[in-house]
């Protein structure tokens, strides 16, 4: 037998390329605020890559040196304390460390057999979560990459329920429904064209799912094909909160699984003083929220959670030969089996070790914070000629319109805002109108960094473009 020659050279520990990351990794930690960095042009970036990939090694100074130098400045920082544009992204340091750790072992979290204490700690995690919105004991889920794939599988498991249930009933196939609103976020609609179910879909008012457009739309209809019904808790584009009392009552009287994306707003739920307009999450089959958006995670990081886990786990288990030993014990679920994937890193471990560092009352105080800058921001733009605030923010986003402005005025403001590094903000649309939005999610932003993204916008409506 013959083995090619030091095939383990990659895997053998090497201090100085440690020490190189780590020095990276501290350097980068130590900036008292992230820079928001820029764009990348493609050919810039291609050259600077060009090569790099060879048969022969590289140093590792001149690799990480491309990354510094050539790539670092052209990925913004959504954990900057200026980026308020999509979802930003403010992770904890305890969480980031944690991450490292995470990464260092190729820590994975499968299933008990494989990753016992993993899927113990994940699961305490996620307990936290589950509590918050009410969830019986019995409940429980898993650590996904995003909102995304949550929804999917809380969607996959919501039409194979129907499905078994119309079965056992006698009920013969046909094309099944779910109830959503016009304000679902994107990932529902691509969910449902995934598993090939209709979107049954309420007009809203102002944005808000409530009691009346759903007897409004559902009255009429004809429901003996509509299988669920998904509520947002703190839509994306505005913050807005649906009347999940509603929904959980219709889900209720017609049988529908009840799912709620809280995938942006769930932390909401950590406020005492906003808690009660999540009134009815309680009675959710599944929820979503993303530790990687308000829970202060680094990416990915999405929790699923189910009311009664068994029977995700009856639709999501993969069967293979290979597998059965992770399944003999009946009695334990396994993070493999609860949503469409098999092989997972243990994502939950950074949330979970840093909810134990930190306590519940920082995640609070962090949270009321965003929701504060979200009120001042407001309150500025009131204040602000030129500039009218469209709805008074409920969580730690705010929509507002720049009187006379065009879409490519506030495409203007945004470039002009990201090339002074004062921040990164983007303009949306609401009710078919191009719009400001600024979202808060850095408890190291500051009022007054929040009156310098405003501050173009306070000069004659007109002289901005001109810049
Ligand atoms: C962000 C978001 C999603 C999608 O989550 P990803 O983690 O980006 O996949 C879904 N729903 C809502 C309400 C969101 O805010």
């Amino acid at each position: 037998m013959k083995f090619p020659p030091h095939a383990n050279r990659m895997h053998r520990f090497d201090p100085s390329m440690m020490a190189l990351v780590f020095d990276y990794m501290r350097e980068r930690s130590e900036l008292a605020e992230a820079p928001i960095d820029g764009l990348g042009a493609r050919q810039a970036l291609e050259q600077a890559l060009e090569g790099l990939i060879a048969r022969e090694p590289k140093d590792p100074r001149e690799v990480l040196g491309v990354y510094v130098d050539s790539l670092s400045g052209t990925i913004l920082s959504a954990d900057s304390p200026r980026y308020y544009a999509f979802i930003p992204s403010a992770p904890t340091e305890a969480a980031t460390m944690f991450d490292m750790v995470v990464s260092s072992a190729s820590l994975q979290g499968c299933s008990w057999l494989e990753a016992a204490g993993a899927v113990a700690a994940e699961n305490q995690a996620l307990r936290v979560l589950a509590d918050l919105a009410g969830m019986p004991p019995e409940s429980g889920g898993v650590f996904v990459s995003g909102g995304s794939a949550g929804n999917l599988s809380a969607l996959v498991v919501a039409r194979d329920k129907a499905r078994q249930d119309r079965q056992a009933r006698g009920i013969g196939p046909s094309r099944l429904k779910v109830v959503v609103s016009d304000q679902a976020h994107s990932s529902i609609s691509s969910a449902l064209n995934i598993v090939d179910l209709d979107a049954l879909i309420i007009p809203t008012r102002d944005g808000r799912l409530d009691a009346e457009s759903l007897q409004q739309r559902l009255s009429a209809a004809d429901l003996s094909d509509v299988i669920a019904i998904v509520a947002t808790a703190g839509t994306t584009n505005a913050g807005i909160i649906d009347d999940l009392e509603a929904a959980a009552r219709w889900a209720r009287d017609e049988r529908w699984w009840f799912h709620v994306d809280a995938a942006y707003g769930g932390a909401g739920m950590l406020s005492p003083r906003i808690r009660h307009l999540y009134a009815g999450i309680e009675h959710a089959d599944s929820i979503v929220m993303d530790p990687h958006k308000w829970w202060f995670a680094p990416y990915d990081c999405g929790a699923l959670l189910y009311r009664n886990p068994r029977i995700a786990k009856a639709i999501h288990t993969q069967h293979a030969s290979y597998l059965d030993v992770i399944h003999q014990d009946d009695v334990e679920l396994n993070p493999s089996d609860l949503a469409y994937h098999l092989t997972r890193r243990a994502r939950g471990l950074p949330l979970w070790f840093s909810l134990a560092v930190n306590g519940l009352d920082a995640y609070r105080d962090a949270v009321e914070y965003g929701i504060a800058l979200a009120q001042y921001a407001a309150e500025r733009i009131r204040q602000t000629e030129y500039l009218e605030l469209l709805r008074d923010p409920v969580l730690s986003v705010v929509l507002f319109r720049r009187r006379g402005w065009q879409k490519a005025d506030y495409d203007a403001w945004s470039r002009a805002m990201l090339q002074e590094q004062v921040a990164f903000v983007t303009p949306t649309s609401w009710q078919g109108e191009p719009v400001g939005r600024l979202v808060f999610m850095h408890p190291s932003t500051t009022p007054e960094m929040i009156d310098e993204v405003l501050a173009p916008l306070a000069a004659e409506p007109g002289s901005q473009t001109s810049r």
